[in-house]
């Protein structure tokens, strides 16, 4: 189904292409549906090269994909590219890490709901960490390492596990998955879970 007529430039074109993008227009390689979606199964490849112009273009369109997408985190294969490379938003701004590994976890959490970018109109209860340890590198390559608890840890903990080819429904409890309205999965009405 294309979007519609209003739609603009290229998340138009890309969603012309494919049947089946109903909810989402965004430019996201869609689990099962966008061609050469087995990306997102892939173990992506570390960054080595941070001097790599083009990673600076890629960060600029994956912030700009998931602020239209009113997505709080994006993994680089969902962009198509297997690298391990992820931007997101907790709501406490706009934060890229690479390379990224969780070295520490404690805790459960079960709220809010996931969904996902690549699975639009999806979301199902998924048990995370509450807190984590987590180590990275900035765009600069400089190392980091930090805390993340609730919201920000459920967020870095689904875009790891992009990195590793795993995604939420594989997590996910199967009894709470369930399909949102193209409404409700716009945040049109009621309140819209998060999308990652
Ligand atoms: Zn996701």
């Amino acid at each position: 189904m294309s979007s519609p007529a209003t739609a603009p430039g290229k998340a138009d074109a890309l969603a012309d292409k494919y049947d089946g993008i109903v909810f989402d227009d965004t430019p996201v390689v869609k689990y099962g549906d966008t061609p050469g979606w087995e990306i997102l199964r892939r173990v992506a490849e570390p960054v080595t090269d941070f001097a790599d112009p083009t990673l600076t273009t890629l960060i600029a369109e994956m912030r700009e994909i998931m602020y239209s997408a009113h997505g709080v985190g994006l993994a680089a294969p969902q962009v198509n590219r297997s690298i391990r490379l992820l931007v997101y938003d907790a709501g406490d701004g706009f934060r890229t890490l690479l390379n990224p590994t969780i070295i520490k976890k404690k805790g459960d959490q079960f709220e809010p709901e996931e969904g996902c970018l690549s699975i639009p109109g999806l979301r199902g209860v998924v048990r995370r960490a509450s807190e984590i340890v987590i180590k990275a590198q900035e765009p600069d390559g400089k190392h980091v390492q930090f805390k993340a608890k609730d919201f920000e840890a459920r967020i870095l903990l689904h875009e790891v596990d992009h990195l590793n080819g795993v995604l939420f429904i594989d997590l996910a409890d199967p009894a709470t998955l369930h399909m949102l309205t193209p409404a409700e999965d716009r945040g049109e009405v009621g309140n819209a879970p998060p999308k990652e």
